[in-house]
């Protein structure tokens, strides 16, 4: 007999522990916003109803990674927590070195620092906003080569987070010598959360191999990554997704990555590579500033959680849930009207804010309006992923960004299906009322990864 199949794709967990929210009024919102200066990083997280500002470190853990905070061990060398963790991270990215690291940043800095330098340059299909931070403070260039169909949001691709592998080798070609590594972010988070697919990776691979260069993955959305690979990729439809990622990882020399994202936890990250040379070079920066190898800046019960929430990040009616779940709120807001990015990536929506707010120009940061513009309607907090993140070069420069997109970030297990009802009422309003919103100058500005701490003013 065959199960029967039902429509609704229900959340595969209850709810053991839960939160308060705390509701505010409109007019005390918009007095918060200036308050904090128009900038959402600057507000006080009880005064948000709904925080889509980010998907890191902002799940909720299991019963079990709450027990393994219990079994933490916490000696300073050898814990058996970094074992567990160690075997947790190799049982899938089977690399000969992993270093723990306090967050996903750090082991960029580790890396960077040994790598990178004056005259370097480090490709990726879209470096995130701390990649490209830790690349250019060593004095290195990052460059972005998605392809061509990333930088159209309304236009649909099965794998738009792909690199464009002609621009990758004529790169790798004028570049001889001056390129240490090759990045490859699964799923490209600011190019709309969007999957790679195998056959590219594989592709990037062959070109990485021909030049002589190492390929390192940035896997902070390696599971979700997979579930596209299983769905979309012709040939992979009954893979499991740990045989998938274990493909992913087989075709890199190494990674960086934030435990903070699919491995479910509230902290922790890692550095994994097969360079022995390179491992030892890491290996001693590390214990300048992150602390010894086996526990690299997290506790011995934050190893614990990392290990159990990798086991959990692949497990297939997670995975069917979480993807679905993001996509229920992608379809609702296109139905509605509002230009999004198609496909829906895997851990958020993004809002095409340069179309949604077409009077604005690039440079008075639609996206940035658009954010603060939903906080004010029902205390939902986004994301700005455009010319505030992006606009500002080193030599202090300022030109739009690529695309002016608002993510809307989907922490893990953390939000039900009502709570998405309710966001998609203001989004829908926000967009109903758009002819009343004015764009926005910056007041104060840091000259690096100045969308964190930035202040603003409306024009
Ligand atoms: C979050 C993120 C990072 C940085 O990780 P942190 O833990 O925030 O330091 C790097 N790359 C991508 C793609 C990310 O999403």
């Amino acid at each position: 007999m065959q199960e029967p199949s039902y429509r609704t794709i229900i959340e595969p967990f209850r709810i053991h522990s839960v939160q308060p929210i705390r509701m505010t009024t409109r007019a005390a919102r918009e007095e918060m916003l200036a308050a904090a200066g128009y900038n959402l990083f600057r507000l006080h997280a009880e005064d948000v109803i709904i925080d889509l500002l980010t998907d890191s470190g902002t799940g909720a853990m299991s019963a079990e990674q709450w027990a393994g905070i219990q079994r933490g061990d916490e000696s300073y060398a050898g814990a058996s927590s970094f074992f567990r963790f160690r075997d947790a991270v190799q049982n899938l990215f089977p690399f000969r070195h992993v270093l723990p690291t306090h967050q996903g940043r750090a082991a960029e800095r580790i890396l960077f620092s040994v790598v990178g330098g004056a005259g370097k340059v480090v490709p990726n299909n879209t470096h995130f906003d701390t990649t490209r931070a830790n690349v250019e403070a060593t004095g290195a260039t990052a460059v972005d080569l998605p392809i061509p169909e990333a930088l159209v949001p309304g236009l649909r691709h099965p794998f738009k987070g792909n690199m464009d592998v002609a621009a990758l080798a004529r790169l790798l070609e004028e570049q001889a010598g001056n390129v240490p590594v090759v990045f490859v972010t699964v799923t490209n988070n600011s190019g709309g959360g969007q999957p790679v697919s195998l056959a590219n990776l594989r592709e990037v691979r062959e070109v990485c191999t021909r030049f002589g260069v190492p390929l390192f993955l940035d896997g902070c959305r390696f599971a979700e990554n997979a579930w596209f690979v299983k769905v979309r990729e012709p040939g992979y439809e009954s893979v499991p997704v740990a045989d998938i990622v274990r493909e992913m990882a087989s075709l890199a020399d190494g990674m960086t990555m934030s435990a903070k994202k699919d491995p479910l936890a509230n902290m922790g990250g890692w550095l994994a590579l097969n360079d022995d040379d390179l491992a030892e070079r890491c290996r001693r920066l590390e214990i300048l500033t992150e602390g010894f190898p086996t526990y690299g800046g997290l506790a011995g019960r934050d190893l614990e959680a990392v290990a159990q929430g990798l086991s959990e990040a692949v497990d297939e009616v997670y995975l069917r849930y979480r993807i679905r779940s993001t996509e229920y709120l992608g379809e609702a807001l296109e139905a509605a009207g509002v230009p999004v990015v198609v496909p829906f990536g895997g851990h958020a929506v993004f809002v095409d804010a340069r179309a949604l707010l077409a009077h604005i120009p690039p440079l008075e940061y639609p996206g940035q309006v658009l954010s603060c513009a939903l906080y004010v309607e029902g205390g939902v907090r986004t994301s700005e992923i455009g010319t505030v993140m992006f606009g500002l070069h080193p030599d202090g420069s300022e030109t739009p960004a690529a695309m002016d997109l608002v993510r809307l970030a989907i922490p893990r297990r953390t939000y039900t299906q009502s709570h998405i009802d309710y966001v998609i009422e203001v989004v829908t309003a926000v967009a109903r009322d758009r002819q009343a919103l004015k764009g926005m100058r910056i007041v104060d500005a840091p000259s690096a990864l100045r969308h964190f701490s930035a202040t603003f003013a409306p024009l």
